[in-house]
């Protein structure tokens, strides 16, 4: 449902008051799933707000508005509305009696204006106000909906809350639920997974897709409205399909976990384990291994080999290739396959992953911030390695880093 929200008071427009009204509404509408596509502000004028009322019924289904329905010469909402829709206003009883008990416990006479604050539009469902005097309406008129609160925020939120989410929830009620689902890609940035479902993600129908990005890894959302998880399976499938096709290689999960949990699981189903060698990750990588429940039956555990002295003492890596006149180095396509094959001999495991590369904020060995090698040992298999130039402050190369390794390794545990 497409829902505007029109505030009413002129004091608004002068920049008098915080239209915080606006927010709490908004709030609220996405909670229970409504989408407010504009936010008005009209004075206290009746042509102008029956001009905004026009409007609003031609682009919303809903019309939520605030403010306006005191007891004041100014406090014109329902009135304009009711001229508006063609209909009467009629008196709220218990409102009413309310307001006449209020004044008389303070031995006051009513003033004749407070009955304004107990009026409805005929045929509305009255929102009670627990905070205060003036009944809100809830009303359906030729398709579109319309919402009255009042405009003390101390009145309004409680009203909204209570008996205007009740009445909202009646609305939505006849509405099909949301179903979605979550991809999760690794091996391939946002903007490159964008850039191939630009098309798909531009002609958005009742299926929509949302990429996003998240602690180097990239996601996106399929979702739809449907009657039955069966019909939303079947338009879900449709674009699923679609986006398999085109970016089916860097799909690693259709269900929200990071790509250590689905190489664990891999590891798990085909019997095999792994162990790790980390230079520039620092053990970021066994961190994020041991972080998935149980993973200590697939992972045998890692060294921090972060000088040249621990490659040699740990891994047996010969001094001369990590320094000295015309050595490899330590960051080199060599030092990392040499890291991975082994810390994977070591443990008698099935594959070895190690990363050496330059996380910055200097360089180092004359080699480039965020030039990262990182191999894959697997056992009877020719080691690979991989070279990364990566972006980013410390932290994220870091990251990216360990990322990518996984995603490696992730399509060795596929072969
Ligand atoms: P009252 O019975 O107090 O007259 P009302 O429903 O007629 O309430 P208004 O007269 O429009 O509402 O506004 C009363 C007060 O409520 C304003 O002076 C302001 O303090 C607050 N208010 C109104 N609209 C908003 C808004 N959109 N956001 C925040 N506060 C608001
Ligand atoms: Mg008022």
């Amino acid at each position: 449902m497409k829902a505007e929200m029109i505030a009413v008071g002129t004091e608004l427009l002068l920049g008098q008051i915080v239209n915080s009204n606006a927010q709490a509404i908004s709030i609220k509408l996405a909670e229970l799933g409504v989408d407010v596509y504009f936010q008005t502000v009209v004075g206290d004028n009746p042509g102008r707000l029956r001009e905004a009322i026009e409007i609003g019924r031609s682009r919303a289904e809903l019309l939520v508005f605030t403010g306006g329905l005191g007891p004041t010469q100014d406090d014109l909402t329902k009135d304009v509305l009711a001229a508006y829709l063609n209909r009467r206003l009629m008196l709220h009883e218990p409102s009413m009696e309310k307001i006449e008990k209020l004044f008389s416990s303070r031995g006051m006479a009513m003033v004749e204006s407070n009955r304004k604050q107990a009026m409805m539009i005929e045929g509305c469902v009255p929102l009670e106000n627990t905070t205060g005097l003036a009944v809100g309406n809830g009303l359906a008129v030729d398709g579109t909906y319309y919402m009255l609160l009042p405009g003390p925020p101390k009145e309004m939120q409680p009203m909204l809350d209570g008996a205007g989410t009740d009445w909202l929830r009646s609305l939505l009620g006849e509405e099909r639920p949301l179903y979605s689902r979550l991809l999760k890609f690794a091996g391939i940035g946002e903007s490159n997974l964008e850039a191939e479902l630009m098309d798909l993600i531009e002609s958005q129908g009742e299926t929509t897709i949302a990429p996003y990005a998240k602690e180097g890894e990239v996601a996106i959302r399929v979702s739809t409205k449907a009657y039955t998880p069966e019909e939303a399976d079947g338009k879900l499938d449709v674009s699923v399909n679609e986006i398999m096709r085109r970016a089916g290689d860097f799909l690693y999960a259709q269900e929200d976990i990071p790509i250590e949990e689905a190489i664990v699981r891999l590891l798990r189903s085909s019997g095999r384990r792994m162990a790790s060698a980390e230079s520039v990750s620092g053990g970021l990588l066994g961190e994020m291994v041991t972080n998935v429940p149980g993973s200590s039956g697939e992972y045998a555990g890692g060294v921090i080999t972060y000088t040249n002295r621990m490659k040699h003492v740990l891994l047996g890596i010969p001094m001369s290739q990590l320094e000295g006149e015309g050595a490899p180095g330590a960051v080199s396509e060599s030092t990392a396959a040499m890291m991975a094959e082994n810390v994977r001999a070591l443990l008698d495991v099935d594959f070895g992953i190690a990363l050496t590369g330059v996380a910055g904020p200097a360089e180092s060995e004359g080699k480039p911030v965020g030039l990262v090698y990182f191999a894959i040992a697997e056992k009877g298999k020719p080691t690979k390695v991989h070279t990364t130039h990566l972006s980013g402050g410390r932290g994220m190369i870091r990251l990216r880093a360990v990322k990518a390794a996984f995603y490696r390794l992730w399509q060795s545990l596929q072969q």
